[in-house]
């Protein structure tokens, strides 16, 4: 593996091997030995001894703790502040936060605030994407590349007061075998068949697991659209949501990483966002932070404008200037339309609540309610028609 952290101006390639970071052993061994077995063992027992319909569902709830509690726990609650959550959810994050073997919550946080606050700044951003698909998805983990601060959780004061946190972070390891060895056994001897369950439930699970979350830090950040910024790398992609329990929805995500959604339309696959929504609903969950539609709609405008423009600039057709004008007045005339809807949206939603208004009230308030929205809506539509233009 290149590691492009060596300034380029070393020439000498034994200087620049000298250079690399130290490979970090353990790592190296955990992913390669787990991947092997799970490439040859699976395949043999599969066709020699067969896997049991149960041991293939157990399998995929084991898989579904583990990924549910790296994007429900680690990220959205624990490293982003979306929600909060009951006691006895933390603990279940933290169990399969450690059946996942990705660090402690307190470290794969920390490392996550730092992602979100250096994004694609190959000297900070622990997994940059700039620094290609190998080094994002995986790469960064097999050599120190940021050992000065792997102990440093200055960023993470929060988590440090999070009782459940701490008791994961000092019994990691323990936790990470027991959940490892303990629950393929236990499902290997319910359903007789120890060898396959450590091969499905064990090995393979754990790869899939570990290959499922990276994608965030890889597919995530290069294949997809850029509805909400193109200020970094992170895309929207629906195909790296089904395969990351709904956290393909990245670019959105980058834009407002403190809402507890990634998806935010309800057809857009987001089972994380489901299992929070669903834990409130049972008393388990609360305070679950959602950025308001105003904010949503104005971001997907800006974004849209900046693209006309860049747009605009490479065709550098005769009336430029002119329809770059045009354009400006006609999303200055959105934004000032979107506001002025939201506004009375609000009147209008309180309103509703309201005992105090009299009838007269509402119905007005109504009318204005309507009569905005049928305003935006038309001012949406040529605004569409004119970015259409230059998409
Ligand atoms: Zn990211
Ligand atoms: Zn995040």
């Amino acid at each position: 593996m290149k590691d492009r952290t060596t300034p380029l101006r070393h020439s000498n390639a034994s200087e620049e091997q000298h250079k690399k970071p130290n490979i970090i052993w353990l790592n190296v061994l955990v992913f390669s030995i787990t991947f092997t077995v799970s490439l040859i063992g699976v395949p043999l027992y599969a066709y020699f001894e067969g896997f049991s319909i149960g041991l293939i569902v157990a399998a995929i709830i084991a898989l579904s703790f583990c990924e549910l509690s790296i994007t429900a726990g680690y990220h959205r609650l624990w490293s982003h502040k979306a929600y909060e959550a009951n006691v006895v959810v933390r603990v279940f994050y933290a169990i399969g936060g450690a059946f996942a073997v990705q660090n402690s919550a307190l470290h794969w946080s920390s490392d996550h605030r730092v992602h979100h606050r250096f994004v694609d700044q190959n000297d900070k951003d622990p997994y940059s994407a700039n620094r290609g698909f190998w080094y994002s998805h995986i790469g960064w983990m097999l050599r120190e590349y940021q050992a000065y601060r792997y102990t440093d959780y200055k960023n993470a004061s929060d988590l440090q007061r999070d009782r459940i946190v701490l008791w994961q972070h000092k019994h990691y390891l323990t936790l990470v075998l027991a959940t490892n060895f303990g629950i393929p056994l236990l499902v290997g001897l319910i359903l007789g068949d120890v060898w396959g369950s450590l091969l499905l439930v064990g090995f393979l699970r754990l790869v899939v697991s570990h290959h499922l979350t990276f994608c965030i830090n890889s597919l995530a950040h290069m294949w997809g659209k850029q509805p909400y910024n193109d200020k970094n790398t992170a895309k929207d992609n629906p195909l790296v949501a089904l395969l990351t329990f709904g956290e393909g929805y990245h670019n959105f995500h980058h834009a407002f990483q403190f809402d507890y959604r990634n998806a935010i339309k309800w057809w857009q696959f987001d089972p994380t966002k489901w299992l929070i929504k669903s834990l409130s609903w049972l008393g388990l969950a609360k305070n679950l932070k959602r950025i308001s539609e105003e904010k949503i709609a104005k971001a997907i405008a800006a974004q849209q404008l900046v693209k006309a423009k860049n747009k605009l600039m490479l065709l550098s057709l005769p009336n430029s200037d002119e329809a770059l004008l045009t354009i400006q007045n006609e999303y200055d005339l959105m934004i000032q339309k979107m506001s002025e809807f939201y506004s009375i949206k609000k009147e209008w939603l309180d309103s509703k609540r309201s005992e105090l208004l009299e009838n007269v009230e509402k119905s007005n308030l109504n009318k204005k309610y309507n009569e905005l929205k049928q305003n935006l809506v038309n001012q949406q539509k040529s605004w569409q028609l004119m970015v259409l233009q230059y998409a």
